[in-house]
């Protein structure tokens, strides 16, 4: 299974906010075995936000889509999802229901939240108020990192891949110096490797098979010197 994050903000642009959504669902999802193909920063713009997730809802198997779904000017990706999808915006009467339970007069309720593309699967937001959605293949999540989490827990268990094992060898040499190394440990194992330079060059090894994770690491500790 692969998947695209878009995230949605015009201050994340700006760099007035780090976006670590994109990282937590980069984490999580590769946790899970999903491969992250692309992570996609859109500014706050009805057609933008439609074309990004157009485009990405075709070439990946889920896109997962976080921030701006609140009541203010510039919350307007529901409105570019359901355009995407080709539906219109409903309300979802469940979640309206659920926040009327939880002491929200109707009228509490600003126009614009808690309305989904007409079909979507809402989503309940535990930590807050507007609701997310899933519309085939795209799961919409707010923008508050702790609304967008424990949303994402609740539909984790659709996100399933290949799990890979990967292990971090530190090296002290230069990067340059390790080209030789790097490419036997590609040729004679089936592994892929990342190679991060830092204080350190970190060379991330990675592969589902476990053992094979085993091999190369201790062969690549064998033949460099270890930070
Ligand atoms: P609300 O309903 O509270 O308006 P929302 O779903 O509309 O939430 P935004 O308005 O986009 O989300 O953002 C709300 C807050 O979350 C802002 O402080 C914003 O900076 C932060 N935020 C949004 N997107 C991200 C992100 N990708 N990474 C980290 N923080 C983010
Ligand atoms: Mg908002």
């Amino acid at each position: 299974m692969d998947a695209a994050v878009v995230c949605v903000g015009d201050e994340l642009l700006a760099g007035d906010t780090v976006n670590t959504n994109a990282a937590w669902l980069g984490r999580r999802l590769t946790d899970r075995g999903v491969d992250v193909e692309r992570a996609t920063v859109v500014p706050d713009r009805v057609a933008d936000i439609a074309g990004t997730v157009n485009e990405h809802r075709a070439d990946h198997d889920a896109v997962v889509v976080t921030g701006g779904l609140g009541p203010t000017h510039d919350d307007v990706t529901m409105t570019g999802v359901a355009a995407a999808v080709g539906r219109s915006l409903e309300p979802a009467e469940a979640v309206r229901e659920r926040l009327a339970e939880d002491g929200y007069a109707r009228s509490d309720l600003a126009a614009g939240t808690a309305e989904i593309p007409d079909g979507a699967r809402p989503l309940h937001n535990i930590e807050g108020i507007a609701p997310g959605c899933v519309v085939e293949n795209v799961y919409v999540l707010p923008g508050v990192p702790e609304e967008m989490e424990a949303m994402f827990e609740t539909v984790a268990d659709e996100f399933e891949g290949q799990r890979s094992h990967a292990g971090v060898v530190a090296v002290d040499e230069p990067e340059s110096a390790l080209l030789d190394r790097l490419a036997t440990l590609r040729e004679r194992f089936d592994v892929t490797v990342g190679c991060y330079p830092g204080d350190a060059v970190r060379v991330k090894v990675q592969t589902p098979d476990e053992a094979e994770l085993e091999a190369a690491l201790s062969w690549l500790r064998d033949n460099v010197e270890e930070a």
